[in-house]
């Protein structure tokens, strides 16, 4: 497709006559999101310069070890965040993969954001790979609690069934990916006929390995990123630019070829 402006991407935007005939003969496409994907609601990153929050790092206050040392400073931290969240509205990328869910025969998201958009948007076949900032549970007998209780105890919120600290239900440094998200995550990656990987960097194992996964059972790879990642040579297809405009421009191709003659491999070869 080569280099243009992000900025290009309209409602008109070209795609490729392979990749709309791939869509277009998909019984199963799977969407896997990561930042990029809500960066356009203004969800901060909380990395880089603007990430360090009192003095701290993400690193610093999202592990056992700091919960464990400090409840009161990653529970004030997780606060701040869980309002910013609850603030922000879900965007273009995420209404776009909302109506691809309709149309095609099986279709799921793999997210590794934390931030419920996906599910506040309505799409509904959700695997969260990092965890979702609106759950909560005890560390001591795992009871779950939701958000607005948390938020009304002062200070470290406590099970009220046990008087256990309870924790955001959120992936922290050093912890494994809930199981049954990874592999129901693996199962859709493997049985998947195109493959999309959107807004991610691409670097953080082992969800990285997913589109890699997916393509070598024969999904077709496409990414849509603003810049080269280190998938993009492997991708079938790189749409380059932010996601808001390609995917809802790849929405609108889509419904607009549902009124015509379906386009197939055959008839790109005949
Ligand atoms: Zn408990």
């Amino acid at each position: 497709m080569g280099a243009f402006a992000p900025g290009a991407w309209t409602l008109t935007a070209e795609f490729s006559d392979r990749l709309l005939a791939r869509l277009a003969d998909a019984k199963f496409v799977v969407a896997f999101t990561g930042a990029g994907v809500s960066a356009e609601s203004g969800v901060p990153t909380f990395r880089g310069a603007e990430g360090i929050w009192k003095k701290s790092k993400p690193e610093e206050l999202a592990s056992m070890n700091a919960f464990m040392k400090n409840p009161a400073l990653v529970w004030e931290w997780y606060a701040h965040r869980k309002k910013l969240i609850a603030s922000i509205q879900p965007n273009r990328s995420h209404t776009a993969l909302v109506r691809m869910e309709q149309m095609f025969q099986q279709f799921a998201i793999i997210t590794q954001n934390i931030d419920n958009l996906h599910r506040r948007a309505g799409s509904r076949t959700v695997y969260e790979l990092h965890g979702n900032i609106e759950r909560n549970y005890c560390i001591t007998c795992g009871r779950p609690q939701t958000n607005e209780e948390v938020l009304r105890q002062p200070g470290v919120p406590r099970c009220p069934a046990c008087g256990g600290l309870v924790r955001p239900d959120v992936v922290w440094f050093g912890e494994f990916l809930p199981e049954d998200q990874w592999d129901a995550s693996v199962r859709a990656a493997e049985s998947a006929d195109v493959f999309i990987s959107i807004g991610t960097s691409g670097v953080v194992y082992p969800a990285a390995s997913l589109p890699v996964m997916a393509k070598l059972r024969g999904a077709f790879l496409v990414e849509v990123n603003p810049e080269p990642t280190p998938l993009t040579e492997r991708a079938d297809e790189f749409l380059q630019g932010a996601s808001g405009g390609i995917m809802s421009a790849l929405v609108a191709r889509l419904s607009a070829g549902k009124s015509g003659p379906p386009l197939t491999e055959q008839s790109l070869q005949s």
